[in-house]
């Protein structure tokens, strides 16, 4: 018997996400030892949690059996303290994800454009698509974002424009200049989710910092997008918060779940935030990754696309059968045809040991 025909129609057409694969999902399929693998796919922490962090969850264990704080009070404060904001231009969400699928529900329907790049974070097509919205996505420029051809692209229907920096697949950054440009240049009526899951790695020179002015109430039309996936090496938490005027916060507050944030995600995230100790080493051992693949690809002459982020993309040729000959030799990484980058694969910033063993799986398989 048939299911019953979804009344979204949408779902026929709109693929499933394909996420980094797990190490333990490669190695049952080859017959492996989990232990032999390295997984270097979701631009993850290679450093892991802080040890604060992992303390702090474990405390919070012997409590499961309570509901969390629905409003994540200790976190928000400490989250607003730290951003110099008021707890009530945050909204919290099951990863940032969860804060990009809110933006669907407040501001899509079908007959609305919501403007993309080409290369951006799949998840912005994907969501479109779900609530009918009508996607504009605009061709990049040497793989970074062409925010002056976005701007173009905008029409009377937008309701949303997505943009990440630095980005991802591609780890291109726009210039402080040309963002803030981009960003004076929406129209009020058009709401700008501007994501920054890897803002934390680029020096405090070169962030363009709307925060402050999204603070004061100047940016009303602004949502900034943050995680504690990548540099607080929490992504197995899920926590993920936007940034914006209070208004839309609020209206965000109806879309969220009572419960989105677990227990353990509060108190993992809010001792986390503490340690920037481990912000820190993971920062310069990101910056070491980043110089070792740029200067190891060049000596094997193959192309890269700079990065400002915690990955580094790699054109190798055919993507599939190079990203599947290093998983054969322990190694995953990310290929790249789903984003219409076929030749290239996506390799994620670990441990210089994992550096090195992924570029030494490389070679050999570009070798044969
Ligand atoms: N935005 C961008 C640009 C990302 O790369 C990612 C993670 N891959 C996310 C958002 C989602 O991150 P999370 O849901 O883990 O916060």
């Amino acid at each position: 018997m048939p299911i019953p025909t979804p009344v979204n129609r949408s779902l026929n057409d709109i693929p499933v996400y394909q996420p980094g694969r797990p190490i333990e999902e490669v190695a049952r399929e080859l017959g492996l030892p989990a232990a032999s693998f390295i997984k270097l796919a979701s631009n993850e922490n290679p450093l892991g949690p802080s040890p604060k962090a992992r303390a702090a969850m474990q405390h919070v264990i012997a409590s499961l059996h309570l509901y969390p704080d629905g409003n994540a009070f200790y976190l928000k404060q400490a989250l607003a303290q730290k951003l110099g904001v008021q707890p009530a231009n945050l909204i919290l969400g099951n990863g940032s994800n969860e804060i990009i699928e809110f933006v669907g529900h407040a501001y899509m329907e079908p007959g609305a454009d919501v403007v993309v790049s080409q290369y951006c974070f799949a998840v912005y097509p994907l969501v479109t698509r779900l609530f009918g919205a009508n996607l504009i996505t605009v061709p990049a420029r040497e793989y970074a974002h062409n925010l002056t051809a976005m701007l173009q692209a905008i029409t009377p229907d937008t309701r949303v424009v997505f943009v990440a920096n630095p980005n991802n697949p591609t780890g291109t950054l726009a210039s402080k200049d040309e963002l803030l440009r981009f960003v004076d240049g929406i129209p009020a009526n058009v709401l700008l989710a501007l994501d920054e899951a890897y803002i934390e790695f680029l020096p405090e020179a070169d962030r363009a910092d709307f925060v402050a002015e999204v603070a004061a109430g100047k940016r009303p039309n602004l949502l900034l997008l943050r995680t504690f996936s990548k540099i607080f090496g929490l992504a197995g938490l899920r926590l993920g918060y936007g940034i914006a005027h209070p208004e839309l916060i609020a209206a965000f507050e109806k879309i969220r779940q009572p419960f989105n944030i677990n227990a353990i995600a509060q108190a993992g995230a809010l001792a986390a935030l503490a340690d920037d100790e481990h912000t820190r080493r993971t920062r310069e051992n990101n910056a070491a990754g980043l110089r070792f693949f740029e200067s190891a690809c060049r000596e094997l002459k193959l192309e890269v696309v700079p990065s400002a982020a915690n990955f580094i993309l790699v054109k190798v040729g055919e993507g599939q059968r190079v990203f599947e000959a290093l998983q054969r030799e322990g190694v995953i990484t990310r290929p790249m045809g789903g984003y219409q980058l076929p030749e290239w694969i996506r390799i994620s910033v670990g441990t210089p040991a994992e550096n090195e063993r992924s570029f030494t799986a490389l070679r050999t398989v570009l070798a044969r």
